[in-house]
């Protein structure tokens, strides 16, 4: 505030005459109080003022001067500094301090005084309010000037009351804003210290604002994201904008993520800090975090479901295609996705899925269909149609799961004709139980025909044709019977060799007569075998015998046996395999390989069949046996042939109860 005493001598009384009416009659408005207890001096005062133009009012002393300013409300005071009762001095300290006069303590007051200039303290006569100085004796033009001035410095002083109020009242609104802001704001200084922080940072951060003013900006920030922060800050400060987003650490350790903004502050043309706008975006982050993992949850459950899983658009556009549809259809994912569902499938696929698909049923659940693949397979689908509905249950699209059932088709017409067989089986077990009867009845009366005749008849020889026919027929009763109606295995620890040696002690002479050499290997820890006795031996006179008759010249047969870790598919009569894992296993791998004729491709299909054969006095039983026995025994059994260089079969023989 102007506190400088104003000695204007200007005159206004030469200005223009319109310009001076104006004056005249602004100051016409006014009214001046003066207070001086010499009766000349107010009477001089009251000539000039009044000339003047402005309006007078006068007082004797100070007291006087106080009740008329409450009561006259003048514009303005001429105060004479010495006087009874109340001197100019106290009048101001009065109005400064006396509550009672703070209406019209604003009143600009202009001391009159005789004595020299340094008898007064001028200071503190200022710092009481008052407005200027007049020494007496002073002219009339004089008197007026400083009037004139002092109103005029007076406007100015509440103008600038005004604008200082104004600005206070801005800087209020500003620092309220950055204080409760919404947005966490900070400013650093040039070294990345920490200037000011607003209350939603220092509440973020669960720390008082002294805790981080003066600090570097880093200790704010989780130690991985701090070497990152500082480069963006130092860009900054090369007087660009960054964006980023770092992680700080709270007073309870949690970490939040902040996207900043860090804005360059220029002062003089070079960057004197920074200032931050940041936002927690926390809770963002883990809807973010949380999204992706349902996302990548569905989506691995969409791909990994065993069923084959295509959506389409309302256009019957695909919009996804798993990788069982892939396996399924024999396209790649890439190839089909954004493209309509009939450029995909041939024609009449098309055509035929095309009702279903614009069916207005909720779900069409259970169709089946024959579809082409790429590779222009021929697969029997089953499958659903869902439609899809968004959340505001909008149809959007159809889902369609979908499986290959060409196998099971299969399955169920091979189902269907071993339930022919087995019932055959029955039936012709019920005849072959019929027709032992009467061949032990033949063979009964042959041997005692036999036994009447004498040795020497050449009759005798028709009969023993005729027992060993019988016998041949009951022996082939006897197969068919372990075929038709086989007893569950009773199992037990044993060694491989063991029943290798009971087998081969039977067929010695027969493959002595064949000229075939036999050869057997074991590994010397093998295992030993949990399986029925009985049934494995038999399993092995089959294949021998089936060995020694496809060596009708002589040749190999050879045994060979190891340990090993499988885990079994179960295979059926045709060498298909199905889908039936079990857990891997350790097993006697047993081979057995003959240097004889071997098997065709064609035949390879059909040896485990029952009935096949290719021998003229086969029964066709054998294999069907050993197959049906080896399954029970839950190992496996495999065949390997070369024509003309010999068969080779495998047995997994289990060694685990
Ligand atoms: P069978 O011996 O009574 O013919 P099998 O079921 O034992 O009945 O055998 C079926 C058919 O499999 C045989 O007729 C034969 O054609 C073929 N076969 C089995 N084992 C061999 C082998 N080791 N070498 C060549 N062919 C074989």
């Amino acid at each position: 505030m102007a506190k400088r005493p104003l000695y204007i001598t200007d005159s206004r009384e030469q200005l223009p005459p319109e310009e001076l009416a104006m004056l005249r009659k602004e100051r016409s408005t006014k009214i001046i109080l003066l207070v001086d207890d010499d009766e000349d001096m107010l009477e001089i005062g009251r000539k000039i003022i009044t000339a003047s133009g402005y309006q007078f009012l006068s007082a004797r002393n100070g007291r006087e001067c106080l009740k008329t300013m409450l009561e006259k409300r003048p514009h303005l005071v001429l105060l004479d500094l010495m006087m009874p009762i109340m001197s100019g001095h106290e009048v101001l300290k009065e109005l400064a301090n006396n509550i009672q006069y703070r209406p019209v303590r604003e009143t600009p007051i202009i001391m009159l005084t005789a004595k020299m200039e340094n008898q007064v303290n001028r200071q503190e006569l200022f710092e009481l309010g008052l407005s200027a100085f007049l020494v007496k004796p002073f002219g009339s033009k004089e008197l007026i000037n400083v009037i004139d001035n002092v109103f005029i410095l007076d406007e100015l002083k509440k103008r600038n009351k005004e604008l200082e109020r104004k600005i206070r009242q801005t800087e209020y609104k500003y620092q309220d804003l950055i204080e409760n802001a919404t947005d966490l704001i900070f400013i650093l200084n040039e070294k990345g210290r920490f200037l000011f922080i607003n209350r939603r940072l220092m509440a973020l951060t669960g720390y008082i604002r002294d805790r981080w003013l003066g600090k570097d900006f880093r200790s704010l920030v989780l130690p991985e994201d701090q070497e990152m922060a500082w480069q963006n800050f130092q860009k900054t400060m090369t007087g660009r904008s960054r964006i980023f987003e770092m992680r700080v650490v709270t007073k309870e350790n949690k970490v939040r993520y902040l996207s900043t903004n860090l804005n360059p502050i220029f002062e003089e043309g070079r960057v004197s800090g920074a200032v931050a706008i940041a936002r927690d975006v926390t809770q963002q982050k883990k809807l973010e975090q949380q999204i992706r993992e349902l996302k990548n949850f569905n989506e691995s459950i969409i791909q990994s479901i065993g069923s084959g899983l295509m959506t389409l658009d309302l256009n019957l556009k695909i919009t996804s295609f798993n990788s069982s549809a892939e396996e399924i259809l024999g396209y790649k994912e890439d190839q089909v996705v954004g493209k309509p569902l009939e450029e995909i499938l041939v024609k009449e696929d098309f055509e035929k899925l095309l009702p279903i698909l614009n069916g207005n049923e909720q779900s069409l659940m259970n169709r089946e269909i024959d579809l082409t693949t790429k590779n222009n397979r021929k697969v029997h689908i089953g499958f659903t149609v869902t439609p899809r509905i968004d959340n505001r249950n909008r149809r959007v699209g159809t889902i369609i799961a979908f499986r290959d059932i060409s196998q099971i088709k299969q399955m169920q017409a091979e189902v269907i004709r071993m339930d022919r067989l087995a019932s055959l089986g029955v039936l012709a077990s019920g005849i072959a139980h019929e027709i032992r009867n009467p061949l032990a009845g033949i063979k009964t009366v042959a041997q005692t025909l036999e036994e009447e005749i004498e040795e020497g008849d050449p009759k005798r020889e028709y009969l023993a044709r005729i027992i060993r026919q019988v016998n041949r027929m009951d022996e082939l009763l006897r197969a068919f019977f372990s075929y038709a109606r086989p007893r569950p295995p009773v199992r037990k620890f044993y060694r491989l060799h063991e029943i290798v040696h009971e087998v081969t002690a039977l067929l010695k002479q027969r493959m002595e007569k064949n000229n075939i050499t036999f050869h057997e290997n074991y590994e010397p820890d093998l295992p030993l075998i949990f399986v029925d006795f009985h049934q494995i031996q038999q399993v092995l006179i089959n294949l021998f015998i089936n060995a020694i008759d496809a060596m009708p010249e002589g040749g190999e047969l050879r045994l060979e046996a190891k340990q090993t870790y499988e885990t079994i598919q179960r295979v059926d009569r045709r060498g298909r395999r199905f889908p039936v894992p079990t857990r891997s296993m350790l097993y006697a791998d047993v081979r057995i390989s003959d240097t004889g004729m071997g098997i065709s491709k064609e035949n390879l299909q059909k040896i485990f069949d029952p009935f096949f054969t290719t021998k003229s006095q086969g029964s066709g039983l054998g294999l069907s046996i050993v197959y049906r026995i080896i399954e029970e025994h839950r190992g496996d059994i495999q065949v390997e042939s070369v024509e003309g260089q010999g068969t080779t079969f495998r047995l997994l023989l289990p060694t685990e109860e």
